[in-house]
């Protein structure tokens, strides 16, 4: 899906500094032993990701190989004179281009000063882009497509291991973790780059993600992030039919997963058997993130979104219908070539005929290869500007109305961080990185990764503000008090 860039995860874990948490078992005491042994001899790989949450799943799985190669590696901090450094770029709209670029000249920077010993480009600006960049910045050692782990890894001599398929060395708070189902994507779009770079869809075997998701939860992981540029083509080129509904069903019987969140469903043709799903197990989170990108008919025909306006509306309708307490996250488009402002208008009317949960924008970015470049990019850019502007403006105030609504109410939350005199957390219809956060009070028995039945005391646009009114916990009990009257099979 064309998805808000997620902010720049610099995220960097050194390991020498934090939790082992984030190791997978196997690797941990060889690990220690080796750093022992080496610390002061090996250099350090700094792996940066740029981009959304599947560069940062890309980025965990080549960490992981490295950590098993016993290579020390840190996703922040300062690197020095002998460390390597590896960029997971994006690529796949302007905005985001320009800052993997910054980002590989920043470094190639400090190659030149000898500041850092080797430097290696990966990702999708790397995929499509390999040949200019390469003579453009001769400074990097070598760049390698988002489908080139092993040869990446045989440049730092190291050997690919097939069984290390699915770990994860987790980059996020010990307690989430985001897993991909599929990688690429066969859908049509006119405006995006993304099948240029990641390739037509592959589901991952059923097997092999329901291995990987009971592997985060024995490890500590209480919240799954699925994602996929397409959740809802899963199965059909492997199994040759849709088979989402049917991984939610194994996946949400995993003891210990307390939350599963789906992360961007391609709207036409939606799968209504996940709606059921998500009825009948708890732990799925009643969150649907379904970027419409826009409602005019000429705009979604020019886009080739296989959708009308009549059909979008009828959808909403439909899932509301079923389920009232689902959490909707839409992404829009605003600028695509011929968009009138009547085209405008009619955005704007269903921003506020729906009041989307959560919303987020871009601005049409003229991208070379795809189909709609073949169209004439006529809206300005301060029109671009000002007409994603609007619908924010709109948004912000029907996101504040929505937030007021819930004082005085209890929330499940499921806390991240701990910042000053504030736990901040999450509900259940919010994602990490991109969605409202909930601001808790400090009280007895708070932690990372624990959950709290917190009541909501203050709102703002994009923000909640709480006390602790009950559970607290390990797992999402206390249903009476919480958001859904539901029980889970998380042990309290
Ligand atoms: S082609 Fe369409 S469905 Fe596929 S990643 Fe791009 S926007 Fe999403």
């Amino acid at each position: 899906m064309y998805m808000p860039i997620l902010a720049t995860h610099n995220l960097v874990v050194d390991v020498s500094a934090e939790s082992d948490n984030s190791l997978p078992g196997e690797f941990f005491f060889s690990l220690q032993l080796h750093r022992m042994r080496t610390r002061g001899r090996r250099p350090t790989v700094h792996v940066v990701t740029l981009g959304c949450s599947k560069n940062l799943a890309d980025s965990e799985q080549l960490l992981a190989q490295l950590a098993a190669a016993e290579w020390p590696v840190a996703v922040h901090g300062t690197p020095r004179r002998n460390d390597i450094i590896i960029i997971n770029t994006c690529g796949f709209i302007e905005q985001a281009k320009q800052e993997s670029i910054n980002t590989i000249l920043d470094f190639a920077e400090r190659k030149k000063q000898n500041r850092i010993s080797r430097l290696y480009v990966t990702g999708c600006l790397s995929q499509r882009y390999r040949h200019q960049l390469e003579q453009e910045i001769p400074e990097v050692d070598a760049w390698f497509g988002t489908l080139e782990l092993p040869q990446l890894l045989k440049h730092l001599g190291t050997d690919y291991r097939h069984d290390l398929v699915g770990e994860h060395y987790l980059t996020t708070p010990s307690h989430y973790a985001y897993v991909k189902i599929s990688e690429g994507c066969n859908r049509i779009c006119s405006f995006c780059a993304i099948p240029l770079m990641r390739g037509p869809h592959r589901s991952k075997p059923m097997e092999a993600i329901e291995q990987e998701v009971r592997s985060l939860v024995s490890r500590g992981v209480v919240e799954v992030m699925l994602i996929a540029q397409e959740l809802t083509y899963y199965g059909l080129d492997l199994y040759r039919r849709r088979m989402l509904a049917e991984l939610l069903r194994r996946l949400a019987d995993i003891e210990g997963l307390a939350w599963l969140r789906l992360h961007y469903a391609y709207p036409a043709a939606f799968p209504m058997d996940v709606l059921d799903v998500m009825q009948q197990r708890s732990n799925i989170c009643r969150y649907l993130d379904i970027p419409f990108q826009h409602i005019s008919d000429g705009v979604l025909n020019r886009m080739r979104r296989q959708i009308t306006r009549h059909q979008t509306y009828d959808l909403i309708q439909r899932i509301r219908d079923r389920l009232p307490d689902m959490t909707l996250r839409t992404t829009l488009l605003t600028g695509f070539p011929g968009e009138t402002e009547q085209d405008h208008e009619q955005l704007l009317r269903f921003v506020e005929d729906i009041r989307f949960d959560r919303l987020g924008i871009f601005t049409y970015s003229h991208e070379e290869d795809t189909a709609a470049h073949a169209l004439e990019d006529d809206v300005p850019p301060e029109v671009k500007e000002r007409r994603a502007q609007e619908i924010m403006t709109l948004q912000q105030n029907i996101s504040l109305q929505k937030n007021e609504a819930l004082i005085g109410q209890t929330l499940r939350v499921l806390l991240d961080r701990r910042e000053g005199a504030w736990w901040m957390g999450r509900s259940e219809g919010d994602s990490p990185e991109v969605d409202n956060e909930v601001w808790v009070a400090d009280a007895a028995g708070l932690a990372a990764g624990r959950f709290a039945d917190v009541c909501i005391t203050d709102a703002a646009a994009y923000d909640l503000f709480g006390r602790v009114a009950g559970h607290v916990g390990k797992g999402p009990a206390s249903p009476a008090s919480a958001t859904r009257n539901a029980s889970f099979n998380v042990a309290p």
